[in-house]
């Protein structure tokens, strides 16, 4: 089947209200009243208070398209075929009421009927938790799935410590033997593994198990269901496209790029293909964000979007695009996304003038940076010295914002050798400096209300901190 990404979209909420399941819209980005997390990084994430009790829903059962972000993704945009930043996740969701059994069944039935997706059920292949027989039993012996296409996890369990928690069956899409990026007898080779052949398109979660504080597992009086779907990997699949960027969610915006990169165009090479793939994302990252109330700063949310800034700006350079152009691509971005997301034309002027001024101010400090190394490499080569030190790559990162990879590659040119290890020593002792102010900074605001920003804003600086953000769904 070919299908746009609105019809993917609509389908999967069609299908799950034919089930009884009431569309819940998007909400925003900006998490409202849970300071645990940074951005909404699932679909569940927005319904926390249905699942913990604390409100009661309308319907037991709900389906929505959230978008999402997720920073501990950032350095795997462009380099694999389906991560982004910012992405849709669908989902179908029982507050206590269907389990497993009709999770199961519906998932199958949407995946594979000629009605809906009509995805060639041999090219499927789902993965359980080990001890979740019944789990293996419902996609063997009701489904029909070969045994050998239901493979067994470890990991295959969602538990975040205290609270509900469950073991989980995810489903994967075999693309192909063109798209194996590792060997045919590597480790990795197998549906849930680290390649690109096998694509994980949806997370089943069959949450029915209380984690108590004496970590014993007891069974939930009331089990619920939490999925996600990828809408952007679905979508990859409707179009034919190698990856999630050759599709409608981001060929315009990578076509309205090309118009202002100078010569480079998507197919020159891998490297450039990247950084536009990096722009794409980046700025429908930077523009939802924006018009969901978050601002480019120093700390928490505002930082994450000022490093995303900053990176779509140096692949910009890299496409040797050298002025503000970032602003120019929101109107493409708030277009395509127009119909189910009217926020990001409606509030574009607003957007395209935050984005503009980060731009420019990013670029004089580009150009105080490029001036800066211009100058540390000539006088090292007067004196005769062959290395560029860590600590100077440090600072260029830390003071100008910098990217090392950036600096390191004008040392090379000019033939000098760069101390990388000496950068890793001092990004450590940066961490380390970072880690001891923020527990002074908590010890020191128990009695906070705002403690939970505070301390969430501060752990997100160097996106090392993101277990919790990737471990919801
Ligand atoms: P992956 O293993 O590919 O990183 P995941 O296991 O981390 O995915 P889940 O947390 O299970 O992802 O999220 C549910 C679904 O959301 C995934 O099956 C996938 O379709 C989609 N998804 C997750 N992360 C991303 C992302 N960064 N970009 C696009 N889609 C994503
Ligand atoms: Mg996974
Ligand atoms: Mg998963
Ligand atoms: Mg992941």
């Amino acid at each position: 089947k070919q299908l746009t990404s609105v019809e993917v979209r609509q389908m999967y909420l069609d299908f799950f209200k034919s089930r009884g399941h009431r569309i819940e819209p998007s909400a925003s980005l900006v998490p409202v009243e849970d300071p645990t997390l940074l951005w909404i990084n699932s679909g569940v994430a927005t319904l926390k208070k249905y699942f913990d009790g604390t409100v009661v829903p309308e319907n037991p059962r709900i389906t929505n398209a959230q978008k999402s972000i997720r920073t501990n993704d950032i350095e795997n945009v462009g380099k694999t075929a389906r991560h982004h930043t910012m992405f849709e996740m669908l989902g179908n969701f029982s507050i206590g009421d269907y389990f497993k059994k009709e999770a199961i069944h519906w998932a199958w039935e949407l995946l594979t009927s000629e009605e809906w997706f009509a995805l060639d059920k041999s090219k499927l292949y789902v993965t359980v938790y080990p001890e979740d027989k019944e789990a293996r039993r419902i996609w063997h012996e009701e489904i029909g799935l070969p045994q050998e296409s239901i493979i067994d996890i470890e990991d295959n369990f969602w538990d975040i410590g205290a609270g509900p928690c469950g073991p989980d069956s995810e489903i994967f899409y075999d693309r192909g033997q063109s798209f194996n990026d590792v060997a045919e007898d590597d480790p990795e080779n197998y549906p849930g593994g680290e390649n690109e052949r096998y694509l994980e398109i949806w997370n089943l979660v069959f949450s029915e198990f209380n984690h108590t504080e004496n970590h014993e597992y007891e069974p939930l009086p009331q089990k619920n269901i939490d999925t996600g779907m990828g809408l952007e990997r679905m979508v990859s699949i409707f179009q034919d496209a190698p990856t999630n960027f050759e599709t409608d969610l981001f060929l315009p915006i990578i076509h309205a790029t090309e118009e202002m990169s100078r010569d480079k165009k998507y197919d020159d090479d891998l490297a450039t293909k990247t950084s536009f793939k990096v722009i794409a994302d980046h700025v429908r990252a930077v523009s939802f964000a924006i018009g969901d109330g978050a601002l480019p700063s120093n700390e928490g949310r505002g930082y994450v979007l000022r490093r995303l800034l900053r990176r779509a700006v140096m692949h910009g350079k890299k496409l040797g695009i050298d002025e503000a152009f970032l602003y120019k691509l929101v109107p493409v971005v708030g277009k395509i996304m127009e119909s189910y997301y009217p926020e990001v034309l409606e509030k574009q002027d607003f957007i395209q003038k935050i984005i503009k001024t980060e731009e420019e101010r990013f670029h004089e400090t580009i150009n105080d940076g490029l001036q800066i190394i211009t100058d540390l490499i000539a006088s090292l080569k007067q004196e005769g010295k062959d290395t560029l030190e860590g600590k100077d790559i440090f600072k260029l990162y830390d003071t100008y914002g910098f990217p090392v990879e950036l600096t390191e590659e004008m040392a090379e040119e000019e033939g000098l050798k760069v101390d990388h290890d000496g950068f890793e020593v001092e990004m450590t002792a940066q961490r380390d400096r970072a880690r001891a102010a923020r527990s002074t900074e908590n010890s020191m605001n128990v009695q906070s209300a705002v403690l939970g920003e505070i301390k969430v804003d501060s752990e997100f600086i160097g996106y090392d901190a993101t277990e919790a953000e990737a471990k919801l769904l």
